[in-house]
């Protein structure tokens, strides 16, 4: 048996995560504050086009800015708190939270020719944070949307297999291969194939679901080969409780 004390590599790890937690806290307010001003620049009606365009552009760079941002503070969060995120868990229908993400992700959808098959999503109550879920769900449609080939297809399904809920998204795009699959969960990981490429990422989608679906007691994993797609299937255990939620909705 071998022992080793890893109590320093342990508090410069710490020590790094809390400079960027501080770090991405600091830089929430000035990006809300720009935000918030190139919002009240683009309401002006005499704008001329080409500085209205500018503006666009600076505003949809610092919305990636604000996503980033919200994604480091997140999986610091959850490292930091060792148990992962602090849920809100509250009766919810899977259904309700899928379906308005695939309504957020429709015209991006639109724009790249690609079809989202919604059809086998189900009505299934359960007990979950909708927030963070939504969250879950958000990167997973989002990704199969921006790594997918023109013309390609999405489906997604929620379905309940005895004392387990399951949300299934797959897609026919050019898939994850063999030896990268086992690293897309890792934080700040990106496939080779997309790193330098035009498609944005900060390779914290993946990790911040993993966290969500295990701090529900669930997970998440994936079913891939490269040239023919991937499917996500995230596993939460289903709880009751919803009853009187789902006859209220
Ligand atoms: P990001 O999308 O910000 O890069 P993610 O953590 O969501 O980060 O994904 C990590 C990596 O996994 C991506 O950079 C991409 O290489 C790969 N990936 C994720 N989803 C898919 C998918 N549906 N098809 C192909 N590759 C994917």
């Amino acid at each position: 048996m071998v022992s080793r004390d890893v109590t320093a590599e342990e508090t410069a790890l710490r020590a790094r995560e809390d400079l960027v937690a501080s770090v991405s806290h600091e830089l929430r307010t000035p990006l809300t504050s720009i935000i918030g001003y190139l919002e009240l620049a683009l309401d002006d009606d005499r704008l001329e086009p080409s500085t209205r365009e500018q503006l666009e552009i600076a505003e949809r760079n610092a919305i990636r800015l604000r996503e980033l941002v919200a994604d480091i503070l997140a999986v610091s969060a959850a490292s930091r708190h060792g148990v992962g995120f602090a849920l809100q868990p509250a009766p919810a229908d899977l259904e309700a939270i899928v379906r308005a993400a695939v309504t957020s992700v429709a015209p991006r959808a639109a724009a790249q020719g690609i079809e989202i098959d919604a059809s086998a999503v189900r009505s299934c109550p359960t007990v979950v944070d909708a927030h963070r879920l939504r969250q879950v769900v958000d990167n997973l449609l989002s990704n199969a949307v921006k790594y997918n080939r023109r013309g390609g297809r999405v489906t997604v399904t929620v379905d309940r297999e005895e004392d387990t809920v399951v949300l299934r998204v797959a897609d026919d795009g050019p898939g994850i291969s063999p030896s990268e699959q086992g690293r897309i969960f890792e934080r700040f990981f990106r496939a080779d194939a997309v790193r330098n490429s035009t498609v944005h990422g900060s390779g914290l989608g993946l990790a911040i679901s993993r966290d969500i679906a295990r701090a529900h007691g669930g997970d998440i994993t994936v079913a891939t080969q490269p040239g023919r797609g991937s499917v996500f299937t995230v596993r939460l255990p289903h709880k009751e409780g919803a009853a009187s939620w789902s006859s209220m909705s």
